[in-house]
């Protein structure tokens, strides 16, 4: 093995194994009742409760899934990771780091808070505030130029052509003061490099788009892939990208809750409030999973169980190892 290649190597189990434990991950934790449905968006509300779907993309593009993985539901915070894949291969990965950073807030997902403590307004692309200032660094000059660009991007990374689910969009358009504030205070910080309401329109809009736990978890195995799609046979973004993508996964993820996650997964991943959760196992595939129910950091509760379970069967954690004997 090349040793600078900063390659992790292995696979997962094979087909009957993998399947057998999604099914069972699925039977597990079917009945946890713990978590409450996103109700600050009021088209997510009415989400179904009940609703649970797993999904395992190997980067060899095998899928197994369990539960509703063909529902669709809006993609919210799972874009983020995206995002900020397409715009590091936009500007250069060394330019988005600078404009955005990459160090966790230790705050909520929406935190006014995180902006106006870091004097530059960096935080990171995984939270409100860096996404925002990531949509605004689209190529284009106009807000239907840097739509078009990320709506495309997002279709490369799906396999398939996504479009924006209009009942989330125009529901959280119309609620969504929190993140104008923040894109507000960015601009006035110099975070932000196009206009505050044309950004965080964006930012809602990408976060409106409609998404399978099926689509997920190969949009999860791309960022495994070296940013291959294992389907299409795409390169979506270049190999070092994913990398990049995915150590802010790691530190900022699961928001002010990362750390809890990394100790207990070993796995880049990211939540959304719809309930949707990506894990990546780099060079082995992605597990997505779908769950309204969120705990009190905005984080699918049967989403978080099922990534812990999986990880540790699979034999996924990155950090895990045993003496030689
Ligand atoms: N669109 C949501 C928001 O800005 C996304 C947040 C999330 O999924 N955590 O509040």
């Amino acid at each position: 093995m090349n040793m600078a290649s900063w390659i992790s190597t292995g696979h997962l189990p094979g087909a009957a194994v993998v399947s057998d434990l999604v099914e069972q991950a699925h039977r597990r934790f079917q009945a946890v009742r713990e978590g409450a449905v996103a109700s600050y968006i009021p088209a997510l509300a009415a989400a179904d409760p009940e609703l649970f779907a797993i999904a395992v993309a190997s980067t060899g593009g095998q899928v197994f899934e369990a539960g509703e993985a063909g529902a669709a539901f809006s993609i919210q915070s799972l874009s983020k990771p995206f995002l900020y894949a397409l715009i590091c291969e936009a500007i250069g990965e060394r330019e988005a780091r600078d404009k955005l950073g990459v160090n966790s807030t230790g705050l909520p997902f929406n935190s006014v808070q995180a902006v106006e403590r870091a004097e530059d307004g960096l935080s990171n692309p995984m939270v409100n505030a860096g996404a925002i200032a990531a949509t605004s660094l689209a190529p284009g000059e106009s807000t239907e130029e840097k739509w078009a660009f990320i709506a495309a991007g997002f279709s490369r990374f799906a396999g398939r052509p996504l479009v924006v689910d209009e009942e989330v969009y125009a529901s959280e358009l119309a609620t969504n003061r929190r993140n104008l504030g923040i894109a507000n205070l960015l601009e006035e910080q110099g975070g932000l490099w196009f206009d505050p309401e044309a950004s965080t329109d964006l930012y809602t809009r990408q976060c409106a788009l409609s998404v399978t736990t099926h689509d997920l978890a190969l949009m999860a195995a791309t960022l495994a892939n070296g940013g291959r799609h294992p389907r299409s046979g795409e390169q979506v973004v270049a190999a070092p990208i994913c990398r990049a993508v995915l150590a802010v996964m790691v530190t900022a993820g699961l928001y002010e809750t990362s750390g809890d996650w990394i100790y207990d997964i070993g796995l880049p991943g990211k939540s959304g409030v719809s309930g949707g959760m990506i894990t990546v196992a780099p060079g082995k595939g992605g597990l997505a999973t779908y769950s309204p129910p969120l705990d009190g950091a905005g984080n699918s509760v049967r989403g978080q169980l099922t990534a812990a379970f999986l990880s540790e069967r699979l034999g996924l954690h990155l950090l895990a190892s045993e003496p030689v004997v």
